[in-house]
């Protein structure tokens, strides 16, 4: 029987769960506050100059390929997808870096000239990540988070030890240098949690960056919102923007309507997209499964300070994607986990879409995105972002040797404060809740509302957690569960 499911936000586990609920022959009807869609990976443009304002890796192409498949489709019917070589550049120091190319082989070639023996061990480590790749990415995550049970197969229980051991004590057995180490503890840095508490079984984040690569949408990660949002309009999904849900109506304990902008809307069934905690937030409290104290004890991924900034010339000596880890590493996640303070040094990212997509700014000049992890919760003012812009730029350009500031066209900063106005994000987290042993999978907030009949959640802080590919695979996971529940009717 058609029903009349209502979305409460439009990024990427919402437009995924749009496209599967459509699919299946209901109503939907998704509405997003702000003033376009696509959540976290909205766009910001400005003056010629295109941005991403989230996601800027595109990492995992089978998910996304998967995604596609699901509907008849492939990626290539809606985007174009460029593989970045080299994938990133590391930089320890002034003009030194490490550029990771998009090639295992280079790769080990790369680790054996640093450290002598590394290559061998590299590929060995790369092994066994793909074999958790192939576990976790293309079966666990596809589990909906509802038994401890899914995790038990014949393959997680050969590997139990990588559960209780992690990716920092793991990657240190095996490699001495100090700069590969950090290289490898960087994937895991997606999930929201130090190394040193992200168990080795998710290793299957380094298969993901040197075995799979690092890809970039033709125009941006936006090209994919545009993409699920042409095949949710082609399945017959209404897009609302400018559009707050102030409350979630339960009556006789199920979900009957949400209130948008002070009108009340009927729906067969509510599904929330946004940040989970703020959804709980639209009910009564008696409706709600999770206390404050709950969300306080969690570990939360990191807010970050960032900033879109055009330059009138093309910058020198970089490459798409850049990370500065030239300070101290293990510093900075202290300043971030242990005792959340502005770090002094702080590490940052960067990345030059340009580089790659003319039409991300005017001829002869760069889109630069430059990001700062900070502790979720922090104090956020911009005396605060201008000192760390400078703090930044400055490291840039002695780094780099190149004055860029002098070329600086305009620049937009978006920090805590934003993540929290912008998207109701709890503590302004940036991606969500981190998957640590004691968040992942059974143990994260559920994709079913166990108060409310008729009220589902999906997004980063449930299952299977933070990042765009996982985003996915949630919008996928709650609509099964729904399905399900309506053929129980
Ligand atoms: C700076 C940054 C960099 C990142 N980099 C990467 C990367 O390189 N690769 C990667 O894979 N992932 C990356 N991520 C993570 C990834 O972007 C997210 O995990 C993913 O996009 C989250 O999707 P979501 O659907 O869970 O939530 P969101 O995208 O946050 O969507 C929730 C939506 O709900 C809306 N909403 C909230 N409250 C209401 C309300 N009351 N009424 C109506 N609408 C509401 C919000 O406006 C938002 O549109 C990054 C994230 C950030 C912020």
């Amino acid at each position: 029987m058609k029903r009349k499911i209502t979305i409460i936000g439009s990024g990427f586990s919402a437009l995924s769960a749009a496209c599967y609920l459509a699919k299946s022959g209901h109503d939907v009807l998704v509405f997003e506050k702000n003033e376009t869609i696509g959540g976290r990976a909205r766009q910001f443009k400005k003056d010629g100059f295109t941005f991403d304002m989230g996601p800027s890796w595109y990492w995992m192409p089978d998910v996304f390929q998967r995604f596609f498949a699901d509907f008849g489709k492939k990626t290539s019917d809606y985007y174009e997808l460029i593989k970045l070589s080299p994938a990133y550049r590391v930089y320890f120091g002034v003009n030194e870096f490490i550029a990771i190319a998009d090639n295992l082989d280079e790769i080990v070639s790369t680790f054996e000239a640093i450290e002598k023996g590394s290559g061998k061990v590299l590929r060995e480590f790369i092994a066994e990540a793909k074999s958790n790749y192939d576990i976790a990415i293309k079966d666990l995550v596809y589990r909906p988070g509802v038994s401890p049970l899914e995790l038990v197969t014949v393959e997680t229980t050969k590997k139990i030890g990588q559960f209780f051991s992690n990716i920092s004590r793991d990657v240190r057995k095996k490699f001495k240098n100090e700069r590969l180490i950090q290289i490898l503890e960087f994937p895991v840095l997606f999930l929201g949690a130090k190394p040193s508490d992200t168990p080795s079984f998710y290793s299957f984040m380094n298969y993901a960056d040197f075995g799979l690569g690092t890809w970039h949408p033709k125009t941006g990660m936006f090209d994919v919102v545009r993409a699920m949002e042409s095949l949710a309009t082609e399945l017959g999904v209404q897009f609302f923007v400018n559009s707050n849900i102030e409350k979630i109506i339960v009556e006789n304990k199920t979900a009957k309507a949400i209130v948008v902008n002070g009108e009340r809307i009927e729906s067969d069934l509510v599904l929330s997209g946004a940040d989970y905690h703020h959804s709980e937030t639209l009910l009564d409290k008696e409706h709600r499964m999770y206390s404050e104290q709950y969300w306080e004890s969690r570990v939360f991924a990191p807010s970050s300070l960032l900033f879109y900034v055009g330059f009138n010339k093309k910058i020198e000596n970089i490459s798409h994607h850049a990370l500065f880890f030239d300070t101290d590493f293990y510093q900075h996640a202290k300043d971030i986990y242990d005792e959340p303070q502005w770090p002094q040094e702080p590490l940052f990212y960067a990345n030059f879409p340009s580089l790659t997509d003319k039409t991300a700014a005017p001829e002869g000049m760069e889109s630069g995105f430059f990001l700062v992890p900070l502790a979720p919760g922090i104090n956020d003012s911009e005396v605060l972002r201008e000192q760390y812009f400078n703090k930044i730029i400055q490291r840039f350009e002695t780094i780099t040797q190149q004055n860029i500031k002098e070329h600086i066209l305009f620049k937009q900063s978006f920090c805590k404060n934003d993540f929290v106005e912008k998207y109701n994000s709890y503590k302004g987290n940036a991606y969500g809740m981190a998957n640590t042993l004691l968040q992942t999978a059974f143990l994260r907030p559920k994709l079913k509302s166990k108060k409310v009949r008729n009220l589902y959640f999906t997004g980063q802080l449930t299952v299977p957690g933070p990042g765009v590919p996982p985003a996915l695979i949630s919008g996928k996971l709650v609509s099964n569960l729904i399905d399900k529940q309506f053929l129980k009717v």
